[in-house]
């Protein structure tokens, strides 16, 4: 009778998972799509279950890096070409370029965007930039111009660069647009249209906390202008801001500049930390605009972020960027002076892959057995 039993378990089996799978190929069977810029946006989000397990709070986040470029900068990329198209500066089906300056992520959503709309991609980039940026926008076939690293009020700078070029080509009768992600207003709406609802939905519209970094301000305006204006609760916003820069004094303290340095002197708008994409010491106009919906604002070190981007990889498998570690670290941070349970979205904004050459060049030789203590240190 055992024989008989155990066949009988093995057929319960058997046929359990064969409805298993037939309701999974029936139910979430992905829909085709007509191109890669369909592919952009509602992206998932995902429980980091060593910092949830840890700090006794729900840490999530929105994973921006799986954007068919790899990062939130594809929703920004698309918004700009889709408004230049309607305002008649790019039309579908005939040559135009977008140009842009840009040592980040902008520049590849860009290059790949204009490839499967019909555009041509020209990006204007300081010539220090990484060397991973540098081979993925020449493989995606953009024209790159590189220019010396310069302060945002020299006219040779590579955001002014962009402009001119763009200019000299509309001048000669050909269609182009300056992308212009610091000030152009289709960088913080598309967060306010599409990501800020795609996190109220994923979070049942309950949220006790939303922690973002700031490049443009794009992403952190319009999601928490979106979350405040419609959340049952208002969650706690939280810039999370890299060593050097003068977010962190503007939110808290209502003071800019770290070290007394005036607007744009920098070398560079990027301060000095290894983090890429965020920290500034420039207000643009997409900051400016979602300042008032933030709350409060957390520093992070390079250290911390850099032991964070290990701890993450090897107890989740999450392979982050460093502006993603900064998050992460702004979150714990935040979860421990916050109630059990609450519910915490940061933004996942590309993966470790853009940064092997510096931020990950660092973060490969920590510890793999680093425990959360040791990554904040605090
Ligand atoms: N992380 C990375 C990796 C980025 O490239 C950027 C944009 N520069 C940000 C975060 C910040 O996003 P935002 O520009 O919307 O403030």
């Amino acid at each position: 009778w055992r024989d008989a039993l155990s066949a009988l378990s093995l057929l319960i089996a058997g046929y359990s998972t064969y409805r298993y799978y037939r309701s999974l190929s029936e139910s979430t069977i992905p829909p085709v799509k007509k191109g890669v810029e369909e592919l952009i946006g509602n992206t998932p989000l995902v429980l980091i279950k060593s910092l949830s397990n840890a700090t006794g709070c729900r840490v999530y986040a929105k994973m921006e890096l799986c954007n068919p470029a790899g990062s939130a900068k594809d929703r920004v990329a698309y918004n700009v070409i889709q408004t230049a198209e309607k305002t008649g500066q790019l039309v579908r089906g005939e040559p135009g370029w977008v140009f842009e300056g840009t040592s980040g992520s902008t520049g590849i959503s860009v290059a790949m965007l204009c490839n499967a709309l019909g555009y041509k991609a020209h990006i204007s980039l300081p010539d220090d930039t990484s060397s991973e940026k540098l081979a993925l926008l020449e493989s995606l076939g953009a024209v790159v111009n590189k220019v010396k690293p310069a302060s945002i009020v020299d006219p040779d700078q590579y955001v002014n660069a962009a402009k001119k070029s763009a200019e000299a080509m509309v001048s000669k009768g050909i269609r182009g647009v300056f992308a212009d992600q610091f000030e152009n207003e289709a960088n913080w709406r598309i967060h306010y249209e599409a990501t800020g609802p795609e996190i109220y939905r994923q979070t049942g519209g309950e949220l006790d906390l939303f922690i973002a970094g700031c490049g443009t301000g794009g992403t952190i305006t319009g999601v928490s202008k979106y979350l405040k204006e419609n959340m049952k609760t208002q969650p706690h916003v939280v810039l999370a801001d890299p060593q050097g820069s003068g977010f962190y004094n503007r939110i808290n303290y209502g003071v800019m500049y770290d070290n007394a340095e005036k607007e744009g002197t920098r070398r560079r708008h990027q301060v000095d930390t290894i983090v890429e994409g965020i920290g500034l010491n420039r207000i643009t106009r997409n900051f400016k605009l979602g300042e008032t919906y933030i709350d409060e604002s957390i520093r992070v070190t390079d250290e911390q972020a850099i032991k964070m981007a290990k701890f993450l990889t090897v107890n989740d498998g999450l392979f982050v960027g460093s502006s993603t570690a900064i998050n992460a670290v702004a979150a714990v941070k935040m979860a421990r002076r916050t109630s059990t349970g609450s519910k915490i979205v940061i933004i996942a904004c590309d993966a470790g892959s853009r940064h092997l050459s510096k931020f990950w060049k660092e973060a490969k030789n920590v510890d793999c057995n680093i425990t959360l203590d040791q990554v904040i240190g605090e």
